[in-house]
């Protein structure tokens, strides 16, 4: 490998390539940084764009990693509208679907994830997505002029645009084929909760039934259930998770397993190229397995450190899984990785939306979220990476400090 760095090519316009940029030049590099994103939008971050850019709160200005001056100030060169297709790792080259030749010494691959397609969906109007910036302003548009959406998928999209929707008057259903709202993440008795959230706000739930089937000759005009019910509606957002974009990872040869194969350092088999983000499949210490994490902060942290270990800081991607919501009046965050068969033990009252519930295994806390509670972060934090057994009465009790729980001696 050559060990002189001249160019680094960064393939991806979201979170984890604007970071990486940044850390490249905070970490005192001065070669070439070329950014290439297939949007014509300069870097930007998406959690907004299912919250407040989507109900009108926000501004879509806010939503930027960095202001528009930042690349030509940090020479950091942003190549809009132009995709990377192949790359050529015997030459040290990226093409372009525009015709660019790059080339690099490290790569960078945070392509991200597109959603996933409704089985059976057909190519009626009215049936949307959402995953860009374009994407977020069109939805915006059509729940104002929409009387009835119906939202396929009760994740984070699906809840999240469900929220948005009953802030913006449009009535909404949810379908999901599980018996909750984020059900595989909270699993049924935290995700009941959720349940009850969005029907208190008027959402029709229609948990435990999938979708057979979308109605309606050119515009969509129904959802069809596996009960035998139909919803007539004039909108469908479908929620149903991503799939990580390794097209070009694959044709290159690295290794693809539910994303880009990577280890703790996020470098692929070939030490020149690095993954992060949404496509990135990475070997985590802390749970002696590789992980795949689709949220905002894992972007932040894993674009960062791919930059310092481009530059052979080689430090491994440890951190604990975050991620936040908001719906309504509610606000969470989430804290670590549960498993379905962990223990459950609240503090709190969920009936008066302030609480945070434990996830243990084996008598430990192994994840944690904090319901509209937001002085308890750190110490939340501090107890998971202790990963050492509490008494649950002790995690139950209000009364004893959470600061006391994760200090060394708790
Ligand atoms: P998601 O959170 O993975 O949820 C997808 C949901 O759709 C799951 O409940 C899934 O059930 C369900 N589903 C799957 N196939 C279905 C079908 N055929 N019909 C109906 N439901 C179906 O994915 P997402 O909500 O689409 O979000 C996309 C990405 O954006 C994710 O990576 C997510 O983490 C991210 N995101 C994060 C936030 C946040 O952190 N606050 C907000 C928005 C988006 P199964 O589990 O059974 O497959």
């Amino acid at each position: 490998m050559n060990d002189r760095i001249d160019h680094v090519v960064l393939i991806g316009g979201g979170l984890a390539a604007a970071k990486a940029a940044e850390g490249l030049r905070a970490d005192g590099y001065t070669g070439a940084v070329i950014l290439v994103t297939d949007e014509t939008h300069r870097p930007y971050e998406r959690p907004p764009l299912s919250k407040g850019v989507l109900v009108g709160d926000e501004s879509e200005d806010t939503v930027h990693v960095h202001p528009a001056d930042w690349y030509a100030e940090h020479e950091v060169e942003v190549i809009t509208g132009d995709a990377v297709t192949t790359i050529d790792r015997t030459a040290g080259r990226v093409v372009t679907a525009g015709g660019r030749s790059l080339a690099f010494d490290r790569l960078l691959l945070a392509t991200g994830a597109v959603p996933r397609s409704l089985p059976g969906a057909g190519d009626l109007d009215g049936v949307v997505t959402l995953r860009t910036l374009d994407d977020s302003r069109r939805l915006g548009e059509l729940l104002r002029a929409a009387g009835h959406v119906t939202v396929v998928g009760a994740g984070w999209i699906g809840c999240e645009v469900a929220a948005a929707a009953r802030r913006l008057g449009t009535e909404v259903a949810m379908v999901d084929p599980l018996a909750t709202p984020l059900h595989r993440v909270l699993g049924p008795r935290i995700g009941t909760l959720f349940g009850d959230l969005h029907r208190r706000h008027g959402v029709d739930l229609r948990p435990g039934v999938g979708v057979t089937g979308l109605h309606g000759t050119d515009r969509v005009e129904g959802v069809g259930l596996g009960d035998g019910t139909v919803i007539d509606t004039e909108l469908v957002v479908v929620g149903i998770g991503v799939v990580p974009r390794v097209e070009l990872a694959e044709a290159a040869g690295l290794a693809v397993r539910d994303g880009v194969v990577l280890d703790a350092t996020l470098v692929t088999d070939d030490p020149r190229i690095f993954a992060a983000g949404d496509v990135a499949n990475a070997w985590h210490p802390r749970y002696q397995r590789h992980l795949r994490v689709e949220h905002w902060s894992n972007a932040l942290h894993q674009g960062r450190l791919a930059a310092a270990n481009m530059l052979g800081a080689g430090q491994a991607h440890d951190a604990l899984p975050y991620f936040f919501s908001d719906q309504y009046d509610l606000g969470m965050e989430y804290r670590g990785l549960a498993e379905a068969s962990d223990e459950i033990v609240v503090r709190g009252d969920p009936e008066r939306g302030e609480f945070v519930a434990f996830w243990l295994h084996e008598g430990r806390p192994r994840a944690a979220m904090n319901v509209n509670l937001w002085d308890v972060g750190d110490d939340l934090r501090r107890l998971l990476e202790a990963e050492r057994r509490v008494p649950p009465e002790l995690l139950r009790d209000p009364e004893v400090p959470l600061a006391d729980l994760a200090a060394d001696e708790g």
